[in-house]
């Protein structure tokens, strides 16, 4: 097993920069799809290592800033029940709703409860019968497969207080919805390792070849982050529209096999709101048909809940690679941390709160 500190090592990250540097010939435009890259990009310093040449566009790979308001104010309407105990990732209960957040409705009495996994949820469900136990079911293609066997084994094992309000995006969608926008800036991909190594890369191919743009599947440490880079812009270079795999230690071309069938099990493909961007045709997954005795969405009957998004925030525009955090003049000011306006203020993996934390004020 090579170790972790090879993909930190300094030596190897200046070679991999300095090949950049020798590639390079003129301005490319990359987007990171994933927002833990985003991070992982400022947290280690490597935007200011890169050559002027190269501009970084970050992606809506975030799952909390994604989660429609309408799922969010879903989430707090069914949170305030006296029968419900609601289960959630950390992050999510800091997103602002329509007038609320899920810590608020903690604060006022219900039963809000920091998960780390639909698993714990379910053994929630299991210890309180006496309650309904719901599940907020957010994320990407790397948290489907843990989600969808809590319903597969609600229903096995007949634990009828369980639910789950499902809230997966999926990525290919929103990559056709970026690339084909009259102001599309993307030239290449950073592809997100880990959701490549539960779907593989075949999906990525058509929208490669459609579009010509490369796709290079990243991994998160610095070596294969700049990995990743060195290999989108020798395609860039060479007029190379394909998909490789710079993160062969984890990702293979066919995916997981197992979780892409525990997937099509319990989900079915269906269209998903996303926060800031809209409707995007067939970029999510429900429960299938015969798991809907699981979804919070009809148990709950919160269906008919509509909202509007906040006319300050500018987060779907950079969620599209459009803006910057620090063009929107909400940034610093009336949005922070503390008070954020928007979900990529909010969660860790948002644009908006990496430009904070790690002071980005402006390009370059
Ligand atoms: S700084 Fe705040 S208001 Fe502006 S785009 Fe980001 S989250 Fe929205």
């Amino acid at each position: 097993m090579i170790s972790k500190d090879k993909y930190r090592d300094r030596i190897l990250v200046q070679r991999a920069i300095q090949e950049v540097k020798d590639t390079v010939t003129q301005k490319w435009s990359i987007m990171e799809i994933c927002g833990g890259q985003t991070h992982a990009f400022m947290q280690y310093g490597l935007t200011d290592l890169l050559p002027k040449e190269i501009e970084l566009i970050h992606g809506p790979g975030c799952p909390v800033c994604v989660t429609s308001l309408e799922l969010v104010d879903k989430a707090i309407a069914i949170a305030s029940r006296e029968d419900v105990i609601f289960t959630s990732y950390g992050d999510m209960l800091r997103v602002p709703g329509s007038d609320k957040n899920l810590f608020s409705v903690r604060a006022s009495g219900g039963d809000v409860r920091v998960v780390y996994s639909s698993i714990e949820a379910l053994k929630i469900a299991r210890d309180n019968p006496g309650k309904q136990v719901v599940f907020f079911g957010i994320g990407f293609e790397t948290t489907a497969p843990a989600n969808a066997i809590s319903v597969i084994k609600a229903k096995e094992q007949g634990i009828k207080n369980y639910s789950m309000l499902v809230s997966h995006v999926r990525v290919p969608p929103a990559m056709h919805v970026i690339l084909s926008s009259p102001k599309n800036r993307v030239q290449g991909f950073l592809g997100a390792g880990h959701v490549c190594a539960v779907m593989g890369l075949k999906e990525y191919e058509p929208i490669a070849k459609k579009y010509n743009v490369p796709i290079s599947v990243t991994g998160f440490e610095p070596l294969d982050l700049i990995l990743g880079i060195l290999q989108t812009v020798q395609m860039l270079e060479n007029d190379q529209f394909q998909v490789k795999n710079a993160y062969p230690r984890v990702v293979k071309y066919e995916g997981n096999i197992q979780a892409k069938k525990i997937i099509s099990e319990a989900f079915i493909e269906c269209d998903r709101q996303w926060r800031g961007i809209g409707l995007i045709p067939m970029s999510g997954w429900k429960l299938r048909q015969e798991f809907q005795a699981f979804d919070a969405e009809i148990r709950f009957n919160v269906g008919h809940i509509q909202t509007r998004e906040s006319e300050i925030c500018i987060s779907g525009l950079i969620l599209q690679g459009q803006k910057k955090p620090f063009e929107c003049p909400a940034f610093r000011t009336i949005c922070t941390p503390q008070n954020p306006l928007g979900a990529t203020m909010v969660s860790s993996e948002g644009a908006c709160a990496a430009y904070y934390r790690y002071g980005k004020e402006s390009h370059g």
